[in-house]
């Protein structure tokens, strides 16, 4: 199709495609879909693996993530995909959000991660500036080539502006090499802004893989620490949702989400999730759940406890061992398995504008039509997938006159 574009839509225009192409070349294109077993042991224990190597680089095409934001990101995905699972109707839904002490003082909180379920799908997103990078995951970012000093404090990432922010300041370019120029402190730690650290390789001064492998592992698992919550809401549309929380005090997503299922879903539970990185970029992610039904033998517990513990690098073990039978046959082989489910889930939005023209609704007519007088229409971003919706003065006469 044919239309005459603006000077300043057409640059926009070419930026997209432009930075579509640069992540294409980091990521490549996925044609594989993630994978995700469950297993009954000996007829007491249920375990979940799940391959989310492609909802991971999905989720950080869309939102320009690096490697860190995106497996932490990543790992909030799995597990919305395990419990998306577990909802009984299509239509039913289900939101997992890690959030923090708000930065403004005021004891509230504030979201870090969010995540949204479905039965086969999942989306979700990193609040910019939220992720929390202490111990391990600030020795990394400060390997990284692109680690600068400001004032002696430390920032993570490698420069580069989130895709959605090139998509509007179309003047930035698509330069992802920006000078880092951001500082996000709390209580003496650095936080990392999750879309600093972006689209473009990642220059680790890492001797070899394994070390690279082992440093990214070590950070991912500290990222996302600190203080705070793990909130989960189940809505199936009927009743009053369901909500569920518990503090993240493990310091690693891992064991808070156990800690979750365990004590507020009273499912005695455990979680490994993880991801591979070779220095480059992540070429596995997933987790692995364990979910103990009521009568249980004490004794198999013990022995699956002590599997858990032999396994070391989740994602390792993943990228060597590549599928979920592989692993449960290495592993579980003296139990008695049976394969009880088998699902293909995907990173998926399908939003359809109805968010973004709530938000324009809620700004109110006057400041909506006070943004179109001075820039002639208005856009609006979803936060799951970065689809922007531009309304100009027509659409927006439309928004305020439906109801
Ligand atoms: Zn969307």
């Amino acid at each position: 199709m044919f239309f005459p574009m603006k000077k300043e839509t057409k640059k926009r225009f070419l930026n997209e495609i432009f930075i579509g192409k640069k992540v294409r070349k980091l990521y490549g294109n996925n044609i594989y879909m993630s994978v995700a077993k469950k297993y009954l042991l000996n007829g007491s224990i249920v375990v979940t693996v799940i391959d989310s190597t492609d909802i991971l680089h999905e989720a950080a095409r869309l939102h320009g993530l690096g490697a860190l934001p995106a497996a932490v990101l990543n790992r909030v995905l799995t597990v919305g995909v395990f419990m998306g699972r577990d909802l009984k109707n299509e239509e039913d839904k289900l939101s997992v959000i890690v959030s923090g002490a708000s930065e403004d003082g005021s004891g509230g909180e504030s979201v870090k991660i969010a995540v949204a379920a479905k039965m086969d799908s999942v989306k979700g997103y990193v609040e910019e500036g939220r992720l929390l990078i202490n111990g391990e995951a600030k020795k990394y970012c400060e390997k990284t080539d692109n680690y600068e000093k400001t004032d002696g404090e430390a920032d993570c990432g490698n420069g580069g502006k989130k895709i959605s922010e090139n998509k509007i300041n179309s003047e930035n370019e698509t330069d992802s090499e920006n000078t880092i120029n951001a500082e996000y402190k709390t209580n003496g730690e650095t936080e990392c802004n999750a879309a600093k650290e972006i689209n473009s390789e990642q220059k680790i001064n890492y001797e070899d893989e394994t070390t690279a492998a082992t440093a990214f592992k070590n950070a991912a698992d500290s990222a996302a620490g600190g203080e705070g919550y793990i909130t989960v809401i189940k809505d199936s549309g009927m009743k009053e949702p369901y909500t569920g929380r518990s503090e993240l005090v493990k310091g690693d997503l891992s064991s808070d989400f156990a800690l979750y299922f365990t004590v507020s879903e009273q499912k005695p539970s455990a979680v490994v999730l993880g991801e591979y990185f070779n220095g480059k970029k992540i070429l596995a992610a997933g987790g692995f759940f364990v979910q103990v039904l009521p009568g249980a033998d004490d004794f198999l517990i013990t022995i699956v406890q002590d599997i858990l513990r032999d396994f070391g690098d989740f994602g390792k073990m993943l990228r060597e061992l590549k599928t979920p039978d592989a692993i449960m046959d290495t592993y579980f082989a003296d139990f008695d398995v049976k394969k009880i489910d088998e699902f293909t889930p995907r990173y998926f939005c399908g939003c359809g504008g109805e968010r973004t023209r709530n938000i324009i609704r809620m700004l109110g007519r006057a400041e909506a039509y006070e943004i179109l007088k001075n820039v002639g229409m208005i856009e609006a971003r979803c936060d799951f997938c970065g689809k922007i919706y531009r309304y100009g003065a027509k659409e927006v006469k439309e928004i305020f006159e439906q109801k």
